[in-house]
């Protein structure tokens, strides 16, 4: 099917491969190769996040209660930033490499070509529904890829503004938006893509790796799961505070990088539980229900498992959870059960199990009897404290005496490690993650090399002789 033909195909999943199809005829042409194309289409990109604000912002209130400002500073302003670096540095990025040529192979110039992998499908969580679309997208069209992307279901409002945003400003056989549930995906995956990008549960992702692994796609998995938060005594206690009550509250706790558990040196355990109730009433006042500032769960099942937790330790702030307005209270549990589901699961909601250590050792035990988390945070003003914890215990990503922040740094390949993903993105490596680092190796027309093929002779003593005199043997 022609590009021109695609654009009067309605985008719906029973025209999936009619879609893919026409992708593929578009990127065939190679106008998706130009930069100026690509720097055009992120361009619009950009646009449309303007033009459609309002929209978005209606759209996060009614999925999950998120007001304005926190919609423009995680969703909006994210995108905007991820944009704006990607436009500034991509022509550069796109440029091919000189790399040196080995001396038993030369003489010869080497490179290293970024080219685009041709279609991408790219499927998002509900829980950053904007961003977690927007983001990889501004990546794999900066490396010239056309796209499908698929965002949740389980943010209809968002999903539908995307739809729309696509609709409205992009031709389909370069970026079409297929809405829908499980049934989609799985639909998508029954297709051959160039590359696959999915944010999501651990459990799927092992779904869209065996799907991929059908015709050997390559795919970036972004997922999730306990990222520890460890205070020493050598913590500033208030800063910690206050750093802690917006990590773990802001959008009610359901962000992959939120500090999932603390683990808080015995000695200023008390002292910085108190800090933190101090902060949460500062921030969302007496009742958190009624503050405008604070996010609903996203549904019902969800907010069903999350107050599961409740009983697994001591309620020691919060623990209100009104199931007919989808709040839960931001809760602090002291004295959890490590053996219990609220230690051993993804909690993603607002609630902030709260273990005590003695010795390093001892906080490191819990950490690494864990699969690897998607991030790791630890809070001391004394370096070696903080090399330790850095040495010992891997995690996706890190950051020091803060939370989540080091996500808004486009320089910082984004991305978790086993169970908590595969591949990064953002900036630079965001763009290679949807390119073919293409080696291509040029050898001049009239050189012929002497050493090559048949009838070896002495070829073999020469060649020893002059790699050990080069120090190769
Ligand atoms: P999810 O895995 O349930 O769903 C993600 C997407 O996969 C949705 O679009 C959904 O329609 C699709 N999907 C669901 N089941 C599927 C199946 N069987 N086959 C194919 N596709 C399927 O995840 P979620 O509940 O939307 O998001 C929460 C999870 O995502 C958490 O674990 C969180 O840590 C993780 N997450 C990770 C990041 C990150 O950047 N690493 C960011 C946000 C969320």
């Amino acid at each position: 099917m022609s590009a021109e033909a695609a654009k009067v195909i309605p985008v719906g999943i029973a025209n999936v491969a009619k879609i893919i199809d026409a992708q593929r005829a578009f990127f065939s042409t190679g106008a998706t190769r130009s930069l100026d194309y690509r720097a055009e289409q992120l361009k619009k990109l950009g646009e449309a996040m303007q033009k459609y604000e309002a929209e978005i912002f209606a759209a996060l209130k009614a999925d999950l209660g998120k007001c304005e400002t926190e919609t423009f500073l995680t969703e909006i302003a994210t995108t905007s930033e991820e944009l704006r670096h990607t436009l500034r540095h991509m022509r550069h990025w796109a440029q091919p490499r000189t790399v040196p040529t080995s001396l038993i192979v030369q003489p010869a110039k080497s490179e290293i070509r970024p080219e685009p992998k041709g279609v991408a499908l790219i499927i998002g969580p509900w829980n950053y529904p904007f961003n977690l679309i927007g983001a990889p997208l501004v990546a794999s069209i900066s490396a010239g890829n056309c796209n499908v992307v698929k965002p949740s279901e389980l943010a209809p409002a968002t999903s539908a503004v995307i739809a729309k945003i696509v609709r409205e400003n992009f031709d389909p056989a370069f970026l079409a938006c297929v809405e829908g549930g499980v049934e989609v995906s799985t639909a998508l995956l029954e297709q051959r893509f160039d590359h696959i990008f999915f944010t999501g549960g651990t459990g799927v992702g092992r779904i869209i790796m065996e799907k991929a692994a059908k015709f050997l796609t390559p795919v970036t998995l972004e997922l999730g799961g306990k990222s520890p938060t460890i205070v020493t005594k050598h913590a500033n206690l208030d800063h910690t505070a206050n750093r802690l009550t917006w990590g773990k509250f802001v959008n009610a706790g359901q962000t992959c990088i939120a500090p999932d558990y603390l683990l808080v040196e015995r000695s200023v355990a008390g002292p910085l539980v108190e800090k933190l109730k101090a902060r949460i009433t500062k921030v969302y006042g007496q009742n958190p229900k009624d503050s405008p500032d604070y996010a609903r769960i996203v549904n019902q099942r969800h907010l069903k498992r999350i107050a599961s937790y409740l009983k697994d330790g001591t309620v020691a702030f919060g623990g209100e959870v009104v199931e007919s307005e989808r709040y839960i209270a931001p809760t602090l549990v002291t004295q959890p059960k490590l053996d219990a589901p609220l230690m051993q699961e993804e909690i993603f909601g607002p609630v902030l199990p709260i273990v005590e250590y003695n010795t390093p050792e001892e906080a490191l035990a819990i950490t690494q009897a864990r699969d690897q988390p998607l991030a790791m945070y630890v809070f001391s003003d004394k370096a070696s404290e903080v090399e330790y914890f850095l040495d010992r215990q891997t995690s996706g990503d890190a950051c020091v005496n803060d939370l989540m922040v080091h996500f808004g740094n486009s320089s910082l390949p984004f991305g978790g490690i086993g169970p908590s993903g595969l591949g990064a993105y953002h900036g630079q490596r965001g763009f290679e993650e949807f390119s073919h680092m293409r080696s291509v190796f040029t050898r001049r027309m009239h050189f012929e090399m002497p050493l090559y093929g048949a009838p070896y002779g002495n070829k073999l003593g020469i060649l020893k002789r002059a790699m050990k005199l080069l120090k190769y043997l």
